[in-house]
């Protein structure tokens, strides 16, 4: 595999970061997952701009111009001859001293993993995840706001190790209000009596790009999508549940918390959005040659 590091493309064994590296003492800097399908980088534009977000609030200053960046990957996928890919992209504050100040880590590090992604068995896209509630909350906005896609997921990576040790692959997060929020690395959404609903984004829920999608896809099949305030109660009374990701796409969730919801099959609504997610990928995105 080829890494793109600092602006070279250099074989996977040379792409190495110092351990005085911020990102990796401290988790100080911001990422994106982004993803290709046929020779195509599907909401480039989205990613990209969330990712100069998350550093505009981290006050970490992105090395390279958008369209630099967007050259970047193109050139990363090339360099792996990738049709089909999970782009990484990540800059941390970079090479500092032991202390947490990062004035003194002058020069940021980015880099690029293109590579080939399957987060969630297959069959589970036919017959649904178990999900779990857990008892670690997702972080609060006043503390690290969520919306935030920093290097710093052991919020997430604690809730992930909470929903594997009750046997199931994902994890549902509630804000400390007790509100539903989203999963250790997807967005929620519940149907109930044909209307979509997903927690609202003050909540603490990352503004996810599939989450936006599937809200868009919604509004051109005539859905009804509202983004109310959700309670476990909701979910467990929900006719339908699926999670998004830009890895794990749409997810349907048949089980929660040992209820099974409805009749523990996947519902009309999820697999109509999952089939027109599936066209839109193929039709959408910004085209790359080989
Ligand atoms: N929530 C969290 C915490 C995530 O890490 C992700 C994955 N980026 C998502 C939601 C889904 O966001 P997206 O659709 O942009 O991948």
């Amino acid at each position: 595999m080829k890494i793109w590091l600092n602006g070279k493309i250099v074989p996977e064994e040379e792409a190495k970061v110092s351990v005085f590296d911020h990102g990796l003492l401290y988790g100080d800097g911001v990422f994106e997952g982004i993803r290709s399908y046929n020779s195509r980088i599907f909401k480039l534009d989205e990613h990209l701009e969330r990712f100069y977000k998350s550093a505009r609030a981290i006050m970490l200053k992105i090395s390279l111009s958008l369209k630099e960046l967007e050259e970047a990957i193109i050139k990363t996928l090339r360099a792996n001859n990738l049709k089909d890919a999970y782009i990484r992209v990540v800059t941390t504050r970079g090479v500092g001293d032991l202390g947490l100040d990062p004035v003194k880590c002058p020069s940021p590090t980015i880099f690029i993993i293109a590579s080939k992604i399957q987060f969630y068995p297959r069959e589970l896209y036919g017959k649904g995840l178990r999900l779990v509630t857990v008892p670690t909350r997702r972080s609060d906005i006043e503390s690290l706001n969520p919306a935030i896609k920093s290097l710093n997921y052991l919020n997430n990576i604690l809730a992930k190790i909470e929903a594997t040790n009750s046997g199931a692959l994902e994890a549902l997060m509630l804000n400390r209000d007790g509100y539903v929020v989203e999963c250790s690395g997807d967005n929620i959404f519940m149907v109930k009596n044909g209307t979509l609903l997903t927690p609202p984004i003050s909540v603490g829920t990352l503004e996810g790009i599939t989450r936006n999608v599937v809200i868009d896809l919604a509004q051109s099949f005539k859905i009804n999508c509202l983004e109310p305030l959700l309670t476990r109660y909701d979910l467990y009374n929900s006719d339908e549940i699926f999670l998004t990701g830009t890895a794990a796409e749409i997810i349907p969730v048949t089980e929660l918390d040992g209820r099974s919801i409805k009749d523990g099959k996947v519902g009309p609504f999820t697999k109509r959005l999952m089939l027109g997610f599936k066209e839109l990928v193929n039709q959408e995105g910004k085209e790359y040659a080989l």
